[in-house]
């Protein structure tokens, strides 16, 4: 082979050297290896990454790029659209390949599915690998060989299933010997022009090392206690690899070979969850915006700007859902258990659609992900594929009590509730003087009055959903 022939690996979600199917296939060419990334935001169309997914991202392509240039390569960055990019950059080199991660989200598809095409006809091999899911979502069916719509038949089918071998990082990269000219990680402008990212430095490394040493030390300290500890969000009992599995830094692979099955059971069926997500998204693209259960097109929903306000600042009266909303503000990450509840406080008792909420956490989330973002969405509302029913409504009161019995997680994002006792904590506007005097509490100033009254908040509910099925 001409040592003048490229071969290039087109970097996307699968920020991470090793057990890259892509990456490995393209080094077996043996030609030289441009690692690109294609900063392309408006090839995603509306599902661009929000701000705080944008500071991931930054901090992940440093990182990659970090590693890249110990193994004596680089990531060469681009700004545009993609299919342009690689195009142009054909046309400057003798390229005989592009070999990319599969992306699943229906406008990557369409996207991707172009560009393979423009390529193929110019001669250029374009080869498309699963590296981030365990199955490819095309490929299972239930037995009247229609797609899965319920999660434990789905759970039942992969959980036996093999997965693929893990390839290490590769040592050498083969890199050209000239480098097209690229774009530094700063010119692409992806962190915060406000400064409201502090948290996210306290909060997180990204990058594979560390994705990878976090999963290290899950399963060596927490993954034999995740099916006790996982629904508290005071306890440090879940893995928080989410942004880490988002972003590809770390591959589904690779968690399912670092646990067996058998004991852990309970944490894989999460990795599971996410195989779910993926597949509903695969199947179901337009669930994105409409619901999985039409009859819910027609759900009266009551849009007010100042209840949505104070959902997303944290404001409702309502501590573990304050809680929960400072923490994702602050970290740009929230517990399950508080998602769920955050998000059924805004969709139930605030009757507010929950395509709105969904915006908001793609917006703030570091994690956020169309697939786990949708489906968690539309399970809550009770309009999803085998989602929560929606008559079954979270009591923000006793689901504090009960999944932060110490108080110590709310009181960590509402430190002005601090000295509040734990019979007050969940309920405060119930709290005598005597006590708000001792802890220093005037409510109203230092913390709001509830914005709904939740029996009166859940009998509404109630009411609206009964509306929407006497339509349908
Ligand atoms: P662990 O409990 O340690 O689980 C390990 C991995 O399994 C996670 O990293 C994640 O990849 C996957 N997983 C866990 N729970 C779920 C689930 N319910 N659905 C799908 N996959 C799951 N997750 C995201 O990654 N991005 C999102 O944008 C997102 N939005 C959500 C919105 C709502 C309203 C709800 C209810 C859930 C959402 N989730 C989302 C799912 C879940 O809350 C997070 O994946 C989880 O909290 C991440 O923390 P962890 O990594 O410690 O999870």
């Amino acid at each position: 082979m001409s040592q003048k022939q490229y071969v290039v690996v087109w970097f996307r979600r699968d920020l991470r050297l090793a057990d890259n199917p892509a990456l490995a296939a393209a080094l077996e060419t043996g030609a030289e290896l441009i690692p690109l990334y294609a900063h392309d935001p408006d090839g995603e169309a509306e599902w661009s990454e929000g701000a705080a997914s944008r500071w991931w991202l930054h901090h992940s392509l440093k990182s990659l790029d970090t590693s890249l240039r110990s193994r004596g390569s680089r990531l060469l960055i681009l700004s545009g659209n993609a299919k342009n990019l690689l195009m142009r950059l054909r046309m400057r080199r003798d390229i005989i390949g592009v070999y990319w991660n599969r992306r699943y989200e229906p406008d990557s598809i369409v996207r991707d599915k172009s560009i393979k095409t423009a390529l193929l006809a110019k001669g250029v091999r374009a080869r498309s690998f699963n590296g981030s899911l365990l199955h490819s979502p095309g490929s299972l069916f239930n037995k009247s060989e229609t797609p899965y719509r319920v999660f434990t038949p789905f759970w039942k089918r992969i959980r036996n299933m093999e997965t693929r071998d893990i390839a290490e990082a590769p040592k050498r990269l083969n890199p050209p010997k000239s480098w097209p000219k690229g774009l530094s990680v700063d010119s692409l402008r992806l962190l915060p022009e406000q400064n409201w990212d502090e948290g996210f430095y306290e909060s997180w490394h990204p990058g594979e090392a560390e994705a990878m040493a976090k999963l290290r030390r899950f399963t060596s300290e927490h993954a034999s206690d995740y099916a006790a500890a996982r629904d508290f969000p005071g306890a440090n009992g879940i893995s928080r690899l989410s942004p880490h599995l988002h972003f590809g830094e770390l591959s589904p692979a690779q968690v399912w070979s670092a646990l067996d099955v058998e004991t852990h059971e309970s944490y894989l069926r999460q990795i599971g969850w996410r195989e779910f997500s993926y597949y509903l998204l695969y199947h179901f693209p337009d669930t994105t915006a409409s619901p999985m259960r039409k009859e819910f097109q027609s759900f009266p929903w009551n849009r007010d700007a100042r209840l949505f306000e104070a959902w997303k600042r944290g404001r409702t009266g309502y501590p573990i859902v304050d809680a929960g909303m400072r923490e994702l503000w602050r970290t740009g990450w929230m517990h399950n258990r508080v998602r769920m509840l955050t998000a059924s406080f805004l969709v139930k008792s605030l009757l507010q659609p929950w395509q709105d909420g969904a915006e908001w956490f793609w917006e703030t989330l570091v994690d956020a992900d169309l697939a786990n973002n949708t489906m968690g969405w539309q399970w809550v509302a009770g309009c999803g594929a085998d989602a929560a029913p929606y008559f079954r409504i979270f009591n923000p009161i006793t689901q504090g009590q009960r999944f932060d019995p110490e108080g110590d997680y709310t009181r960590k994002w509402l430190p002005e509730l601090r000295d509040l006792p734990n019979a007050y904590l969940f309920k405060p506007w119930e709290t005598p003087e005597s006590e708000f005097k001792k802890a220093g509490i005037t409510l109203g100033q230092d913390y709001p009055f509830p914005i709904v009254e939740h029996q009166a908040a859940r009998a509404q509910a109630l009411q609206a959903y009964q509306q929407m099925r006497d339509k349908s």
